[in-house]
């Protein structure tokens, strides 16, 4: 397996608060890598960091052998490094079809057949969202909602997902229709660094996981030993 992103002693700080104190992780190609910690651990803010949404204040981000430490968040979205952030960050008043759009902006040059092209397929993974094509995102359930966010970032043909809690706030079944979407996306050679707080979900669908606390790496390993882990499956495992 292939190393497709690799973080190197990351520092990540708001103002003078350190949230970040050197990182390493890797994340593979074609795997889901998960991250996982208890609330505040600097999980978001690594996950942001590496779209380019917060500076780094030491450490260094290299995708595909290139370093994009400093490149700025449009950059890394044209070398397929996408994000899908924990509030999902949709346009409520835009339809289901705009929305989906506009994840290809970057893209605009590459011409309207394409993206059609492009559009059946999410519909084709999505038909909910098919059926919904003209309403506004704001009438979406919670759910739909985060099938159109991953819907959204997938029509900027990523080849490394950034996922902020896509479990965030959506029913077990609905949390479980969004897993399986995530691991058959996994299977059609999307890597993904899947960041979550529903650990025995995350770990299940994992190859690799790590484990941060208080902004650093506490744990990693295989995702089947982590699970197996009397730490984490004491900590994390109990109650989802
Ligand atoms: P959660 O699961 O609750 O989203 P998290 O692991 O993603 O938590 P972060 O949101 O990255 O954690 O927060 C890490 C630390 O950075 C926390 O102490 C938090 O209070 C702090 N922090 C986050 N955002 C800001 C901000 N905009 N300004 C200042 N401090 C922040």
């Amino acid at each position: 397996m292939m190393s497709l992103l690799q973080v190197s002693d990351v520092h990540v700080a708001y103002g003078k608060v350190e949230a970040v104190f050197g990182v390493n992780l890797v994340a593979e190609q074609g795997c889901i890598t998960t991250i996982i910690g208890p609330n505040g651990a600097g999980k978001t803010t690594l996950l942001s960091s590496l779209a380019g949404l917060h500076p780094l204040s030491a450490g260094q981000v290299v995708l595909d052998g290139a370093d994009i430490s400093s490149l700025a968040t449009e950059a890394r979205l044209e070398r397929g490094l996408v994000l899908v952030p924990e509030k999902r960050e949709l346009f409520p008043d835009m339809s289901v079809e705009d929305n989906l759009n506009l994840g290809a902006y970057h893209r605009r040059w590459t011409g309207g057949r394409t993206l059609r092209g492009d559009l059946d397929q999410i519909f084709s993974l999505f038909p909910r969202l098919k059926e919904r094509r003209k309403q506004t995102a704001e009438t979406l359930s919670g759910g739909e909602r985060q099938m159109l966010a991953l819907g959204r970032a997938l029509m900027s043909k990523p080849r490394l997902l950034l996922l902020d809690e896509p479990s965030l706030g959506l029913a077990p079944l609905i949390t479980r229709q969004i897993f399986e979407i995530i691991s058959d996306l996994c299977r059609s050679g999307v890597s993904i660094i899947l960041v979550e707080q529903n650990a025995r979900a995350a770990l299940a669908i994992a190859k690799y996981g790590y484990v941060i606390e208080q902004g650093r790496v506490v744990l990693q390993g295989l995702a089947i030993e982590l699970a197996a882990d009397p730490k984490v499956a004491g900590t994390y495992l109990g109650k989802n």
